[in-house]
């Protein structure tokens, strides 16, 4: 944990536009959240390259506007549905403006600030970056919402000015509820940028920021992620079901709702897959690395399509 910075008295950044950058899990969450808040939001993701059954029938083609935005705007529909709810009233959802990676690039430049939350990969996030920063205009800041892929890394190929507005700004799922916000500054990033987030993150989003510094899934995910693991393991050897671990990790702890496997399913099979790999690929202690080594089942599962929530098939089914 870095040292907070001391109550600063600079000014919160008047953020009145925010763009995400991908309309999964957490992108979409995000964009909700800003949006509960009051802030105007570009929510994009990339082209889907194929057309969908559906999408056939209308006779659609893949340059349809439709299904160009099919992903982001899938991303701005769960957020009616989603329970408990992301919104704090479907009104604000009115606040997001869907698009696409291709044709709304531009629409970056309109934007205060700019959250990746894209698939946890770091060349893909590397060539985001760096499309980015084509059209980035100086003085905006950009973050991104890994779970613990290294800051430092993804902008390495950017240039000095945009490097020094650049930082993690790690939400926890769901992010309306969850307070806790990762801030990790790299040794690039501007002190006053990293003071205004802070702020801002405080007194806006209502969320309670810890400064990490830049090391494989900084603070929260290094010890979660390693917890989940163990209790994977454990039950598996001890013959324990999902069902049976989580009356014991949930309810009969008094946290139904972060109970061992419904976590892991809200968190998405895949996505935790590689936030251990991360780890495991990052460090240099050979017990540690044996310590994030992910079960085989898990990967199966993973190849099956079993993605938890988003899929509807999870070690739960439709959970
Ligand atoms: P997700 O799988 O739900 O969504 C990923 C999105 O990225 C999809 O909408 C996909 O279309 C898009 N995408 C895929 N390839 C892309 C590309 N080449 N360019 C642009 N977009 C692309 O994932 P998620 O759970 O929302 O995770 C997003 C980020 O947030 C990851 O870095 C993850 O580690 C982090 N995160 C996840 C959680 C969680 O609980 N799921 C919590 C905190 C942080």
């Amino acid at each position: 944990i870095m040292q907070a910075a001391p109550n600063t008295q600079r000014a919160v950044p008047k953020i009145k536009q925010a763009a995400v950058i991908g309309a999964g899990v957490m992108g979409a969450a995000i964009a909700g959240h800003l949006a509960n808040v009051g802030i105007r939001t570009t929510l994009l993701d990339i082209v889907p390259r194929e057309l969908s059954d559906k999408e056939k029938a209308k006779g659609l083609t893949l340059e349809d506007r439709a299904v160009r935005n099919r992903l982001a705007q899938a991303g701005k529909d769960r957020l009616q549905k989603e329970k408990p709810s992301p919104l704090y009233h479907k009104r604000v959802a009115d606040l997001i403006t869907v698009g696409n990676l291709e044709d709304d690039l531009d629409r970056l430049k309109e934007a205060d600030w700019i959250i990746e939350a894209v698939v946890e990969n770091l060349q893909i996030k590397q060539s985001l970056f760096s499309q980015i920063e084509k059209v980035w205009t100086p003085g905006t800041v950009v973050s991104s919402n890994t779970s613990g892929i290294s800051i430092e890394k993804m902008v390495s190929g950017c240039s000095e000015d945009f490097r020094s507005h650049f930082l993690g700004t790690h939400f926890f799922n769901p992010p309306r509820y969850m307070k806790l916000l990762e801030i990790i500054p790299t040794s690039d990033t501007k002190p006053e940028i990293v003071d205004e987030m802070k702020a801002f993150a405080e007194s806006v989003l209502g969320k309670g920021v810890v400064l990490a510094k830049d090391t494989p899934n900084f603070i929260a995910n290094r010890i979660g992620v390693y917890g989940l693991l163990i209790t994977l393991q454990k039950m598996m050897e001890e013959g324990l079901g999902p069902d049976e671990v989580d009356a014991v990790t949930g309810r009969a702890m008094g946290r139904p709702k972060s109970a061992t496997f419904r976590t892991l399913d809200l968190v998405g099979l895949d996505t935790f897959v590689h936030v251990a790999d991360n780890v495991r690929e990052n460090v240099d202690d050979p017990e540690e690395q044996k310590a994030f080594e992910v079960p085989e089942v898990l990967r199966k599962m993973v190849a099956n399509g079993w993605l938890g929530t988003k899929s509807d098939q999870g070690f739960f089914k439709k959970v």
